[in-house]
C-alpha cells in the first residue's frame, strides 16, 4: 500500500506548525519546528511570509489534514465522499472516519508513539480486532469492536515502549484503554471537541472538495 516515505519534518515546515508525525521527539527541542521554523527549501529562510487566502487556504488546510493522518490523495477523498453521504456535518464526519481508523486508534491507545509506528505495528500484524488479526490500517473500528495486541506480540519491544513513554498521555473518551493488558474497547464515536491537538478547519476541506 502506497504511503509518504520523504522526510516528515520538512512536512511540518511546509504547514508551519507541529503536525506530530516523529513521536518522542516532537515533544523534545530537537523538534525543526522549534529550530527552523521557516519554509523547507533553499531560499525559505529568505522567502517573504505571504498571506494565504482562498483555494490556497483550503488547499493547505487539506494537506494538512492528511498529513497529520498520513492518508495520501486518492483514499483521503474517498474518505470525504463516504463522509458526504453519512447524516450530520459532513467536516465532523470525515474527522471521525479518520480518527477511526485502526493505525489511528493504536496511535491513541498508546502503542504507537506517532501514527506512522502505529501503521508499523499493524501492518506487521500484531494487532487483532475481536479476536481476528487484523492488519489493515485504514480499517475503521466501530463502537464494540474489541481492539488487542495479539498474544504472540505481547513482548513485542516497540510496543511496549511505546506503552512506556506514553503512559502518561490522556485516551480519548470513546475508548476504553486497558494499557497493561494491551487492549482497548470502542465505547463511542470520535468527538471533534476531544480533537484539541488537530488545528483544522474541516470546512476548508469540505468547500474545497465541493467545487
Ligand atoms: Fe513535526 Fe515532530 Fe518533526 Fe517537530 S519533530 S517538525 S512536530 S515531525
Amino acid at each position: 500500500m502506497a504511503r509518504y516515505i520523504g522526510p516528515v519534518c520538512r512536512l511540518c515546515r511546509r504547514e508551519g506548525m507541529k503536525l506530530f508525525l516523529k513521536g518522542e521527539r516532537c515533544h523534545s527541542e530537537k523538534c525543526a519546528i522549534e529550530k527552523r521554523n521557516f519554509v523547507p527549501g533553499q531560499h525559505g529562510k529568505s522567502k517573504k511570509v505571504k498571506k494565504v487566502v482562498g483555494y490556497g487556504l483550503q488547499l493547505r488546510e487539506k494537506q494538512k489534514a492528511r498529513r497529520i493522518y498520513g492518508v495520501l490523495e486518492g483514499q483521503f477523498r474517498n474518505n470525504f465522499e463516504k463522509a458526504a453521504l453519512m447524516k450530520g456535518i459532513t467536516g465532523d464526519n470525515m474527522l471521525g472516519m479518520l480518527e477511526r481508523r485502526l493505525d489511528n486508534v493504536i496511535y491513541r491507545m498508546g502503542f504507537g508513539t506517532s501514527r506512522a509506528q502505529a501503521r508499523q505495528i499493524v501492518r506487521h500484524g500484531h494487532i487483532q480486532v475481536n479476536g481476528r488479526k487484523m492488519d489493515i490500517p485504514s480499517a475503521l473500528v466501530k463502537p464494540n469492536d474489541l481492539v488487542e495486541v495479539r498474544q504472540s506480540s505481547r513482548n513485542n519491544p516497540a510496543v511496549l515502549a511505546a506503552r512506556e513513554a506514553t503512559a502518561h498521555a490522556p485516551s480519548p473518551s470513546w475508548l476504553e484503554v486497558d494499557k497493561d493488558a494491551l487492549r482497548a474497547k470502542v465505547v463511542g464515536m470520535p468527538r471533534r471537541d476531544e480533537l484539541v491537538q488537530i488545528q483544522l478547519n474541516e470546512q476548508l476541506i469540505v468547500e474545497l472538495y465541493s467545487k
